[in-house]
C-alpha cells in the first residue's frame, strides 16, 4: 500500500494553521470539500447532514465571526452557499456495484487554547502554528481531517476494486459533543452497516493500537436560565422575584441528586452567572452543567433529575425558566467482529502493536452517538485509539504528535474498506 507521508505532513500542518472552534469550522470545511471534490467525492454539505433540530451549544457570534473570517481567507463561495450557516461535510462514494455501506467519522474542530511560541514547540518553529489568536489544534482534530483525506485519495485510486457504498463523515463541534446529535438525526448514516470512528494519541504511544477503549460516559451538557422580575431591595422587595436565590437553590440541589444504585454517576454545575446590581432584586441567572453517567439510562435518570429540580426551583421562587442541552454523547460498546477486524489490520502491520486492548477511557465522545444510531439499525460499530507520541497533554499550548502515525492511521482505515468492500 503506497501512502504518502509527505502529502499527509502537508495536509495537516496546512489545517493545523487555521483552527476553527466548534461550529464555526467554514474554512476548515470549505477546504475539505475542495479537496474532495477534486478527488471525485459527491459532497453533502449544510441540512444534507445536519438536522436544526438536533444543533447542540451553537453560539451565533462565532458562527458569524467563522464565516467571516472564512471568507477572508478565501473560502470556496459555492461550500459557504451551501452549508446555509452549518458546517461540517460528508463525501460519498457510490461503486454502483452491490454491496456494503460503510460510514467513517473524522471531527474538524479545534480548541479555545493560544498555541506556544517557545523555540521547542514544533509547529512556532516551522512556521504552520494557528493563525487564529486564541485557537488552536491542540487535541490532534487536524491529524483526524488528515487521516480522512488520505483514506479518501486511497479510495479514489483504488475504486475499481471496490463494492458498495463509503460516507466519510467530517464532523464540526466534537469539543463539548456538540456535533454528532445534529447529524445523526439527519438520518444520514440511517443506511450504515459499518460505522468506525477514532482518535490519536490520548492514551497510546506511537506503535500502538487500543482496538476495544472501554467506559465511554453518557454525558448530557445542560444550561438552565431563571428569569426574575427586578424591584428596589429596599423599597419593595416584595415586588421583586429573585433569580440568584432560584439558580443558588437549584445548584445545591443539582449537586444533592441521589447516586443511581445500578451504575455510577457525575454531576458538575461549572457555571453561575446572575444578577445585576447590589440594590437590585436580580433577574436574571444561569447555569451551566453537565450530567455523566455509566450508561445512557442511567445518565437519562441524572437528566430527568436536573429537569425536576429546574422546574421546581423555578416554581417555588415563581421565576420563570428554561433548560437546553448544550452538547450530549451516548455510551457505546464496540461490536466484536469490528474489534477483531480492526485487530487483525494492526497485526498485519509489522510497525504495530496492539496495545492494552480494554483501556478505560472514562470520558465522553460524540462519535458514540452516530456509532450507536448505526447500531440500533443493526449495523456494527467500532471506536479506536491510534497511538501516537505526543509533546503535551491534550488542549494544552505546547500539544503536538507524532506525525509518522498518520500513516498508521490511514492504514487502518483503508484496510477496513479493503476488507469490507474489495
Ligand atoms: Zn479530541
Amino acid at each position: 500500500m503506497n501512502i504518502n507521508l509527505q502529502q499527509l505532513i502537508q495536509w495537516r500542518r496546512e489545517f493545523h494553521r487555521f483552527p476553527e472552534t466548534g461550529w464555526s469550522e467554514f474554512w476548515t470545511t470549505s477546504k475539505i470539500a475542495d479537496y474532495l471534490e477534486e478527488m471525485g467525492f459527491e459532497i453533502l454539505l449544510g441540512q444534507q447532514i445536519i438536522n436544526p433540530d438536533f444543533v447542540r451549544g451553537r453560539n451565533l457570534t462565532i458562527v458569524e465571526q467563522g464565516l467571516a473570517n472564512a471568507q477572508a481567507y478565501g473560502a470556496n463561495s459555492q461550500w459557504l452557499e451551501r452549508m446555509n450557516g452549518y458546517t461540517g461535510c460528508v463525501a460519498v462514494f457510490d461503486s454502483g456495484k452491490p454491496g456494503k455501506t460503510i460510514a467513517f467519522r473524522f471531527d474538524i474542530d479545534c480548541v479555545n487554547v493560544t498555541e506556544s511560541v517557545a523555540a521547542t514547540h514544533r509547529p512556532h518553529q516551522e512556521g504552520f502554528s494557528s493563525i487564529n489568536p486564541g485557537f488552536m489544534h491542540a487535541c490532534g482534530h487536524d491529524g483526524h481531517i488528515t487521516i480522512g483525506l488520505g483514506t479518501a485519495q486511497w479510495i479514489m485510486q483504488n475504486k475499481d476494486k471496490l463494492r458498495g457504498k463509503i460516507k466519510l463523515v467530517f464532523q464540526p463541534a466534537e469539543e463539548g459533543v456538540r456535533g454528532a446529535a445534529a447529524i445523526a438525526a439527519s438520518g444520514i448514516l440511517d443506511d450504515v452497516d459499518y460505522f468506525a470512528g477514532s482518535h490519536l494519541s490520548f492514551c497510546a504511544s506511537s506503535g500502538t493500537i487500543i482496538s476495544n477503549p472501554k467506559n465511554f460516559l453518557s454525558t448530557t451538557k445542560v444550561d438552565i436560565r431563571y428569569q426574575g422580575k427586578p424591584a428596589h431591595a429596599g423599597a419593595a422587595p416584595h415586588l421583586g422575584r429573585h433569580a440568584v436565590l432560584a439558580a443558588a437553590h437549584a445548584v445545591t440541589q443539582l449537586h444533592g441528586i441521589s447516586r443511581h444504585g445500578e451504575g455510577m454517576t457525575r454531576i458538575n454545575v461549572g457555571v453561575l452567572r446572575a444578577g445585576e446590581g447590589r440594590n437590585v432584586i436580580p433577574t436574571s441567572a444561569e447555569i451551566q452543567l453537565e450530567v455523566r453517567g455509566e450508561n445512557k439510562a442511567i445518565n437519562d435518570y441524572m437528566y430527568q433529575q436536573v429537569l425536576q429540580i429546574a422546574k421546581g426551583v423555578a416554581l417555588s421562587f415563581d421565576v420563570e425558566y428554561e433548560t437546553e442541552i448544550m452538547g450530549e454523547a451516548v455510551d457505546m460498546i464496540n461490536d466484536p467482529e469490528m474489534i477483531a477486524l480492526v485487530e487483525d489490520i494492526a497485526n498485519q502491520l509489522p510497525q504495530i502493536q496492539v496495545g492494552n486492548a480494554e483501556y478505560p477511557f472514562n470520558a465522553s465522545e460524540d462519535a458514540t452517538i452516530l456509532g450507536r444510531r448505526v447500531q440500533d439499525n443493526g449495523g456494527k460499530s467500532i471506536y479506536f485509539i491510534i497511538g501516537a507520541n505526543r509533546t503535551a497533554e491534550h488542549h494544552q499550548a505546547e500539544f503536538d504528535f507524532d506525525e509518522s502515525q498518520l500513516v498508521t492511521g490511514v492504514q487502518i482505515y483503508t484496510s477496513l474498506v479493503q476488507k469490507l468492500l474489495a
